[in-house]
């Protein structure tokens, strides 16, 4: 090969500035971009761009050194280059741009400048003919340039087209020189060698060296990447596998729940129809991914079945006897309403379960309904459970809502049912007159179905969408008064009334039941609380003011309550409740009784009245003025009272001969017609005989008996009817001090029910019509 080598050097001299790179080799024919800071390389370039932009650049051989470079200190082969650009950067620093032109050496330093001046010699090797070895070798540089630059990522479009059009192996081996990544003293090796085509040679060796690394470096890279997307991937997939296992979980959650549910089925005794159900519903469960919503509900559902007591009866106790004691020990008195109990007791026994009636007891708060009902089911030894009414509006508390309803539940019948845990428990209905009715539905109505021993063996509960035998519950209901129930429910109830208790049955009440029961609920002994003889009466007319004994009990609770507090804070073995003391336990007295007025008054009448808390006495004030027959009412009044009073006067005017009244009274005076204690809302017809009283005795200006209460309506003719509330009426006036009653001749009656005890000590008067009202009211 060396003999086809044409070797003819130029070898011409020449003075320039000089510049060393570190790092960097510049050869011919190439475009390299330069910094410039060394102060005297700033020095050479200016000198450089004001002498025809020659510059000769050569490496430094060591990179460490900064200044103070000498001739040694630098390749003694460059590359004269010319300035093509220059920026000035801040800090003194130029960026040039140079083309490499010829190779040179240096021959010599010439001193005298504060830069580097060498006088060069060009050493260009001489362009050689190119054969085609040659040219197959230019050949197999540019494809390996390609390939390279395919590899590589750092290359210009701009260089790899140089490489490609270039065609003297002088020009390709420095165009891929430059552009290859081996060490500067690798590229200044290939700067000085002399012949190009052995330099094009060991490019081409260097550039397949380049281009395996290259690909092993690619190789390398892509393994790393592959590991790093492994890991990545691994990541996202044990992310997956972490929420399928969360789901396999919950499925198994599932599975395992229809595997207990199913064990329960097993146990239990169901109907064929609920089986079926459950089936269903389970089938479904199954089919449920472990996140809906529906599980919730599908699960509530079941459980809901399966705690359903469909078969599980409680066994009923026929024992009568017992149920008698059971009655007498929980409740004084109420002998009537116990009877009537033992009877229904025993009907349940020979009769059918349909011709069963439903007890209804009926009387004001606190006179033992609950406690009548919970006794019942004590007695027959069946569960108790209590369902207020108050203020049900909706049909669907009594019969539940559609499963399609979001928090849809069972109504309080079968949620009741469940609670009990048995088929056959008691349900006290409490409250059924004050159960409502709106756009929802009629509750009363559904309440009927439920009643209904016909239909109810049969009851369908919306959610649970299974018919549920209730035929087997015992149902009894409370009201507080009849008027309010409604009708129809009124009449499907057998209505057991139940009055007011008289003094004398609440001390007896408090002494022997009420007392012990809050003695044991504080868990006091006998011995630790002493109430003395008489304190209890004090109690029940100075801080009670009611029909049955909830406020009693509830003051013997303070009692108990403060006893148990002395007893522990001041190491007190026993308390003693006397009448001095009482007000200490309680509290001042709240409730003082009216009482008769001390002498026979004009226009002053006593009425008697009946009110939620019971029976109470009202004094009815009228006076009479001259004037132009106005007439006034006041004192709180219900429409009812306004309208007795009107009948009253129109009575009086009806009368007036007879009564010896002036003609024209009701045009000439101004009556005025009060009832005091304004805060007490009145109403009813039964003050009307009593409102016409006071009139004629205002207006004949005749005393009332101050002995005498009174209690009937009035019709404008003056006939006198019937009222109700008999017993706490006169509760109320024996406890006022009235002596002589005066009640309507269709009440006669009812005298029958009131204890004896009661009514000794009073004359009962029974009238028809005003008339025998006047007879027995007034003084003469
Ligand atoms: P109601 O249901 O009529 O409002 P409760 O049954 O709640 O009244 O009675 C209130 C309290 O009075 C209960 O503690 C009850 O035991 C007691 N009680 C009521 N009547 C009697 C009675 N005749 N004998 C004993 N305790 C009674």
């Amino acid at each position: 090969m060396a003999d086809k080598k044409n070797k003819k050097n130029k070898n011409t001299e020449l003075e320039l500035p000089m510049i060393a790179l570190k790092g960097v080799v510049v050869f011919p024919n190439t475009m390299v971009s330069i910094d410039v800071g060394r102060k005297v390389s700033v020095e050479a370039v200016e000198y450089a761009l004001k002498n025809g932009s020659k510059i000769f650049i050569v490496s430094q051989i060591n990179l460490m050194m900064d200044d103070g470079l000498t001739a040694d200190d630098v390749y003694q082969i460059g590359t004269i280059s010319e300035i093509l650009q220059v920026v000035r950067l801040p800090g003194n620093v130029l960026r040039i741009i140079v083309e490499g032109k010829t190779k040179a050496t240096v021959q010599s330093f010439i001193q005298g400048e504060a830069f580097f001046k060498v006088s060069l010699k060009e050493s260009e090797g001489v362009n050689q003919a190119i054969d085609l070895e040659t040219e197959s070798l230019i050949r197999v540089a540019q494809e390996s340039f390609e390939e390279f630059a395919r590899i590589s990522v750092k290359l210009t479009p701009d260089s790899i087209f140089s490489v490609i059009s270039a065609e003297t192996p002088k020009d390709v081996s420095y165009l891929i020189s430059s552009s290859l990544s081996v060490s500067y003293t690798e590229k200044q090796r290939l700067l000085a060698m002399d012949d190009d085509i052995e330099r094009l040679q060991e490019t081409v060796k260097l550039l397949l060296k380049e281009i395996d690394l290259l690909n092993i470096q690619k190789t390398i890279l892509e393994k790393v990447k592959d590991n790093i997307d492994k890991n990545q991937k691994d990541y996202y997939l044990k992310e997956q596998l972490k929420v399928i296992q969360e789901e396999l979980g919950d499925l198994d959650g599932i599975k395992n729940d229809i595997v207990e549910y199913r064990a329960k089925i097993e146990k239990a005794n169901f109907p064929t129809i609920v089986l079926e159900k459950l089936e269903k519903e389970l089938k479904r469960l199954a089919r449920m991914s472990p996140n809906a919503a529906e599980v919730g509900v599908t699960r509530d559902y079941i459980e809901c079945l399966l705690e359903l007591p469909f078969e599980k009866k409680d066994k009923e106790s026929k024992d009568l006897k017992k149920a008698e004691e059971i009655l007498n020990q929980d409740h004084y008195g109420l002998e009537k309403i116990k009877e009537r109990i033992i009877e229904f007791l025993a009907v349940r026994q020979t009769a059918e379960k349909s011709s069963s009636p439903v007890l209804c007891l009926v009387g004001p708060p606190g006179v033992g309904k609950t406690s009548i009902a919970k006794s019942i089911a004590k007695s027959l030894g069946r569960k108790y459970i209590r369902m207020s009414l108050g203020g049900v509006r909706d049909e669907a508390e009594i019969r539940g809502h559609r499963r399609t309803y979001v928090g849809s539940m069972p109504g309080r019948i079968i949620s009741s049912i469940r609670r009990a845990g048995t088929s056959n428990p008691l349900i006290l209905l409490d409250e059924v007159d004050k159960i409502g009715k709106d756009l929802r539905g009629d509750p009363a109505s559904a309440l009927l179905e439920v009643l209904d021993a016909e239909q109810n063996f049969n009851f369908r509960d919306h959610y649970l969408e299974v018919p549920f035998d209730i035929s087997d519950v015992i149902f009894i209901c409370t009201a507080n008064s009849l008027e309010t129930i409604p009708y129809a429910l009124k009449d499907r109830l057998e209505i057991i009334p139940l009055s007011s208790y008289t003094e004398v049955e609440k001390n007896h009440i408090a002494k022997n039941y009420l007392f012990k029961k809050q003695l044991s609920k504080h868990g006091l002994k006998k011995n630790q609380l002493k109430i003395y003889e008489n304190i209890f009466l004090d109690i029940i007319s100075s801080y009670t003011k009611e029909a049955g004994v909830r406020e009693l009990e509830r003051n013997i609770g303070v009692l108990c309550r403060k006893a148990v507090k002395n007893i522990v804070t001041e190491n007190k073995k026993t308390i003693t409740i006397t009448k001095e003391n009482v007000s200490d336990y309680l509290g001042t007295p709240k409730y003082k009784y009216d009482t008769v007025n001390e002498l026979a008054e004009v226009g002053v009448a006593k009425g008697l009245a009946w009110t939620s808390v019971g029976g109470d006495t009202l004094s009815i004030e009228v006076n009479v003025m001259k004037g132009t027959g106005k007439f006034e009412l006041t004192g709180n009044l219900g429409n009812v009272m306004k309208e007795s009073a009107h009948a009253a006067i129109s009575y009086t005017r009806s009368k007036y001969e007879q009564l010896n009244i002036n003609k024209n009274f009701y045009k000439e005076t101004d009556i005025h017609i009060h009832i005091p204690e304004g805060a007490v809302p009145k109403d009813g017809p039964s003050a009307g005989i009593t409102m016409a009283t006071a009139i004629i005795s205002a207006l004949t200006n005749s005393k009332i008996d101050n002995l005498v209460g009174m209690t009937g309506e009035i019709t404008i003719r003056g006939r006198v009817l019937p009222i109700g509330g008999l017993k706490e009426k006169v509760l109320a006036a024996k406890k006022a001090g009235l002596k002589k009653i005066i009640i309507p001749y269709e009440n006669e009656k009812d005298l029958a029910d009131i204890d004896s005890s009661v009514k000794q000590g009073l004359d009962f008067i029974t009238v028809k019509d005003m008339d025998e009202v006047l007879k027995n009211a007034f003084v003469d």
